[in-house]
């Protein structure tokens, strides 16, 4: 059984996101982190209303981009990297033009803006440039550490483990499908672990989850 084709077909990938201006789609992968979809999508669309360009941002405050995107939580740290992309557009066009850039190039010049991490970069590469790249988030982490598919903690490393697992035209499909299977199965506390069809291909579970439940 190879446990991430269960979990492709149990979470399917839906097709591209619709295609938005790389600088508000960047802004959106950084107000995700740490929150869920909706309150992640109200602060941007707020933060998209009150400030529509690069220029409005550039110039907002920091204050007031905290204040517009307070729905999604850590709201001085994302405003500060908000208003670090919104200069960094402004003064070479750096995000448009990561969109013309080989795919290696434009994750390099995103993880040189301060506040930028890999992850993020990734997520923008895979999204924008179809970049053959399975960003490493907390979700994909952890059901990749359970089932035993990399045995690291370290973001390269982990990312290494599953590129040899998955092909190229399969990791977009297989970062968003381990997102939505840590969610809503192997989640950070409690998973459901009896109901899910990897138990017995499952290290975690073999390993602990049973022993701890008192399950021969
Ligand atoms: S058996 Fe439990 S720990 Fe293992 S993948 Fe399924 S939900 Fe996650």
């Amino acid at each position: 059984m190879d446990p991430l084709e269960v979990i492709r077909r149990m979470y399917p990938w839906q097709g591209p996101p619709v295609a938005r201006d790389p600088l508000f789609g960047l802004i959106g992968i950084v107000l995700s982190q740490h929150t869920n979809d909706k309150n992640a999508w109200t602060a941007e669309m707020n933060l998209e209303r009150l400030y529509g360009s690069a220029a409005d941002l550039a110039k907002a405050s920091v204050t007031d981009i905290a204040n517009a995107i307070r729905q999604a939580g850590m709201q001085h740290e994302k405003a500060v990297i908000i208003r670090e992309l919104a200069s960094h557009e402004l003064l070479d066009g750096l995000i448009s033009r990561s969109l013309s850039m080989p795919w290696k190039k434009a994750r390099d010049n995103l993880r040189a803006i301060k506040g930028v991490g890999t992850k993020t970069a990734d997520v923008f590469c895979m999204i924008y440039l179809n970049a053959p790249v399975l960003p490493i988030d907390v979700h994909v982490k952890r059901v990749s550490q359970r089932l035993g598919l990399t045995k690291s903690r370290n973001y390269d490393e982990i990312q290494a483990d599953l590129h040899k697992l998955v092909p190229e035209d399969k990791r977009k499909a297989t970062h968003l499908s381990m997102i939505r299977f840590g969610r809503e199965v192997c989640k950070a506390r409690e998973p459901r672990c009896r109901e899910c069809p990897l138990n017995s291909v499952c290290l975690w579970y073999l390993s602990t989850a049973k022993s701890q439940a008192g399950l021969p």
